[in-house]
């Protein structure tokens, strides 16, 4: 087995081989970019590794001592040499890029020999303290996992003693302390004196790059992003550059176009005189890249070169480190930059109009799950809020929440479901978590490349970073801006897209979307086959549909109509009522009301088909609970003092109590409803039916789809079907129009999938009702899963997803490519749908696409996300056209 590339030897199509960065690495040294000469121990390294028993493997050592030799022959330095030493780099680098998530060791290869020959070339000592004393701290830190804190600590202790702030003002006298400092402290802690041994340096970096796979921050990041733990991650091992030797040095982060907001320009900052590593941990506030014109105006007009080169040859928007070591420039990494969803978008469409890529690449290249940031709340400013403080607009959108200042709590209290704001003074790796769980992120120090400013973006949550005007307080848990003091618990704002901050919560409002959000998602329109409707039970969610692009209406959930506070007393009646003629008294007023809803959302779309669901809950949804009308009436008889409403009470508790059912999800719901009330659906049916013709004789055109839930036979069908043709006539006569309907079934149960073909002879559509599918097809009630052992079946990998939220292609998509096939071979071209939440989520919607369906309907939000994902399943599996009505 080979362990072992040098860079010259790999290409960045190595990726799973040698690692993301490895193999960019790779990739700039052939396409003759200045990247400092290295090697890299591949993955397969990382794995054996691990299948070992942590051990490296067997030969390592040497294949890595042979390929050293390579660069030091490129570089004239030799490694451990007394003269001319050779300093390494040793940079992690996985499969799929987690910024920060692993380890670094920088500087490696330093003893007091090496350390002397490293003052004597460079006639500059106090650089080869820093670099010495950085060498230790984070040797000491990746490898024996001694808390960094302890010696900056020291680093403090002799800036406090010379009266300095920066470490740029350290005498040598304090840096030769600090160095002698930070071995003691090594030795106290490990028992074992910091190691000259340059080779026993470098076996034990690996290693401890290798451990870093496997830490706490770095497995959250890989489950929150769905990567696979058993990757492993390849080791860079590169010669040093120095972005430390004085102020013709210095060290940058830049994308080639900005990652908030996708525009094309330079985006990035860089510190004089610094390691890597400076910039982005929040020491040095570093500067805006653009004035690296200034103080450098070569380097930049070069490295503006390297960057265009870049993009245009990995056609992405570039993520790029810079050092420069005495005015030469050096590139250190690069790779497809992170980016908001504003700016994932943007630049997919503004690189189709540069001719960089087509229009396939640019839907192929944005996650249907970021289009849902886009539709992320603003600040309301017409609430004219008052600014507290100002900071970096790190991340848009806008959150409000209570203020935490610790990460843990931060955790606790998003998952209990109360909004948080965390406030830091800057947030590191391990506070991960916490992001997670927070509306918004503020912190006081850090850059547009800080760690809460990557993260956040990464994730589409709000972020404020490097708000100055803030002190952060975490004893006393507050903050203060000037005389303003905030505490832990008080509610704050933050506009990320505004970078501003806000006392008290402010009204958020939905966004504009950009010119670009609409021609990408028309792009997506003219590829996708599937036509997207949108799940919608008022007139205002249909206006909201159709203006993020629904085709029509794929369910409109008709008891949410029934919920309403002043529709509940007749809807109660409705269903206490002794005999049919009680019943219909209490139903007209609630037909009225329904002919009212059904005519203004008809109206509102225009045409487009509306599927209208009939009532489909227990109706002891709408009553008032057993056990609490047991106790009501138990107190009323025990005071005695007001007999007639007891008995009102009573006769209640006597018809809840007929009605009450063991299993009411498998009990007497749905169309068995519209069997033993007829009067029931004939009501709806009505209603939906008058608002047509009204609508038809008004001079709108309207497209009405009864959906019959729950079915699971012929037979039933048929029966409803009869209903609803013999009161639409009547309707149409009624007012002497006649305009154009369906009606079809549901189909969410077992029996209904398997007999499919039967009951297309009576149903004119298909609509899947994957949650009701999927409960009955796994025998699941979910409310009991979710809640109980569902994540204990995906922690321990039995399942791999929670089936409500992820289609569960094997089982219900079994039964839903039975449904198509059968009912397909009965009624030709017969309309199928999907109206279940997963009709949202993309990978769901790709498996509709497969199995030939013609429409998915979900959330009004989440519409553009399912535009897109249909024109992606379209792009990756192209249908013939005869299969879409
Ligand atoms: P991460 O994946 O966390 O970005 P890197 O491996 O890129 O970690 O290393 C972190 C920083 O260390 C880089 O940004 C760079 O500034 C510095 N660095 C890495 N390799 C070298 C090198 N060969 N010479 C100088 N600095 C380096
Ligand atoms: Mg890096
Ligand atoms: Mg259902």
């Amino acid at each position: 087995m080979r362990y072992v590339y040098l860079f010259h030897e790999g290409n960045a199509g190595m990726k799973e081989l040698l690692g993301g960065k490895g193999a960019n690495l790779a990739e700039m040294t052939n396409l003759g970019l200045p990247v400092p000469p290295g090697l890299i121990v591949t993955t397969d390294a990382c794995r054996d590794y691990y299948r070992d028993g942590k051990r490296l493997p067997e030969g390592l050592d040497e294949e890595v001592a042979r390929n050293l030799r390579a660069l030091e022959e490129e570089t004239g330095k030799r490694f451990g040499d007394p003269h001319q030493p050779l300093l390494l780099s040793v940079r992690s680098g996985a499969v799929f890029s987690m910024p920060g998530m692993m380890d670094t060791v920088l500087n490696l290869g330093l003893n007091p020999a090496t350390f002397r020959a490293l003052a004597e070339n460079t006639g500059n000592e106090w650089f080869a303290c820093d670099t010495y004393r950085r060498f230790i701290q984070m040797f000491a830190d990746v490898v024996m996992e001694i808390p960094k804190d302890k010696f900056e600590a020291l680093l403090q202790e002799r800036k406090d003693a010379q009266g300095v702030r920066l470490d740029q003002e350290l005498s040598l006298d304090s840096l030769h302390a600090v160095i002698a400092d930070s071995k003691a402290l090594y030795l106290q802690e490990t028992g074992r004196p910091f190691p000259d041994d340059v080779h026993e340096q470098l076996m034990l970096s690996i290693e401890a790059v290798f451990r870093s796979w496997n830490n706490h921050r770095a497995v959250v990041y890989r489950d929150l992003n769905k990567i696979d733990h058993h990757l492993g991650t390849a080791v860079n091992i590169q010669s040093m550059v120095f972005g430390n030797m004085g102020d013709d040095s210095g060290s940058g982060v830049a994308f080639t176009r900005n990652p908030s907001t996708g525009e094309s320009k330079l985006y990035g900052e860089y510190l004089i005189n610094a390691q890597g590593e400076d910039v982005v941990a929040g020491v040095r506030t570093p500067r805006p890249i653009e004035e690296l014109a200034h103080d450098m105006p070569d380097i930049y007009r070069q490295f503006e070169g390297i960057a265009r080169k870049l993009e245009a040859h990995y056609r992405d928007m570039q993520d790029i480190e810079l050092t420069v070591e005495r005015g030469k420039l050096f590139i250190l990494q690069t790779r497809n930059g992170k980016r908001t969803a504003q700016a994932a978008l943007k630049i997919a469409h503004d690189m189709v109009l540069e001719g960089l890529i087509d229009k396939k690449d640019a839907l192929l290249r944005i996650d249907p799950e970021h289009l849902a940031h886009l539709l992320h709340r603003q600040i309301d400013r017409s609430a004219q809020p008052v600014i507290l403080a100002t900071g970096l607009a790190a991340s848009p959108g806008a959150a409000f929440g209570s203020v935490v200042f610790d990460a843990d709590e931060a955790e606790h209290l998003g998952r209990i479901g109360s909004k948080v704001i965390l406030v830091r003074m800057e947030t590191t790796p391990d506070d991960i978590h916490g992001i997670v769980q927070a509306q918004g992120i503020l912190t006081s120090r850090g850059g547009m490349t800080s760690h809460a400013a990557v993260v956040t973006r990464g994730m589409g949550k709000p972020c404020v970073c490097g708000c100055e005007a803030l002190h952060v307080d975490y004893e006393n848990e507050c903050f203060t801006v000037g005389d303003v003091v905030v505490k832990k618990g008080d509610l704050l704002s933050i506009d990320g897209t505004a970078g501003t901050v806000i006392l008290g919560a402010v009204p958020l409002k939905d966004p504009e979307l950009s010119d670009e959000y609409q021609a990408v998602l028309g792009w997506a329109d003219e590829v996708r086959t599937l036509s997207v409707r949108a799940n919608a039970d008022t007139p205002e969610d249909a206006e909201k549909a159709r203006g993020f692009g629904a085709e029509g209406i794929g369910l409109t959930r008709t008891e949410h109509m029934f919920m309403a506070q002043e529709r509940l007393p007749y809807v109660q009646k409705m269903i206490l009522a002794r005999t049919t003629e009680e019943r219909l008294s209490a139903l007209l007023p609630l037909r009225i009301m329904q002919e009212n809803d059904f005519y203004s959302i008809l109206k509102a779309m225009r045409g487009l088909p509306v599927c209208i669901r009939l009532l489909d809950p227990p109706l002891h949804e709408f009553l008032p609970s057993l056990e609490k009308l047991l106790v009501e009436t138990t107190e009323l008889r025990v005071r005695g003092d007001n007999p007639q409403l007891l008995e009102e009470k009573e006769a209640l508790l006597a018809q809840v109590a007929k009605l009450h059912e063991a299993n009411p999800m498998m009990g007497h719901r749905g169309c068995r409803l519209g069997i033993t009330y007829p009067e029931v659906y004939e009501m709806q049916m009505h209603a939906v039916f008058n608002a047509a013709a009204r609508l038809t004789r008004d001079g709108y055109k309207v497209l009405p789809e009864i959906e019959i839930p729950l079915t699971i036979s012929k037979a039933e069908m048929e029966f409803l079907k009869e209903k609803c043709d013999r009161i639409a006539r009547e309707c149409m006569e009624a007012h002497r129009v006649t305009f154009t309907y369906l009606c079809g079934s549901m189909i969410e149960l077992p029996r209904a999938a398997l007999l499919a073909g039967e009951i297309a002879e009576a149903a004119e559509f298909f609509s899947f009702g994957t949650n009701d599918l999927t409960q009955t097809c796994f025998g699941f009630s979910r409310d009991d899963a979710e809640g109980k052992f569902l994540p204990a079946y995906i922690h321990q990998k039995i399942l791999k997803d929670n089936p409500f939220a992820v289609l569960d292609r094997a089982g219900v998509g079994r039964l839903m490519r039975i449904a198509v096939e059968e009912g397909r071979k009965v009624r030709p071209g017969l309309m199928i749908g999907i109206c279940g939440e997963h009709g949202g989520d993309p990978g769901s919607v790709e498996f509709c696409h497969q199995i030939g369906l013609d429409l998915v309907s979900c959330s009004p939000y989440r519409i553009p996300i399912a535009r897109l994902a249909a024109a992606q399943a379209a792009l990756k599996y192209p249908r013939p056209a005869e299969t879409h009505a």
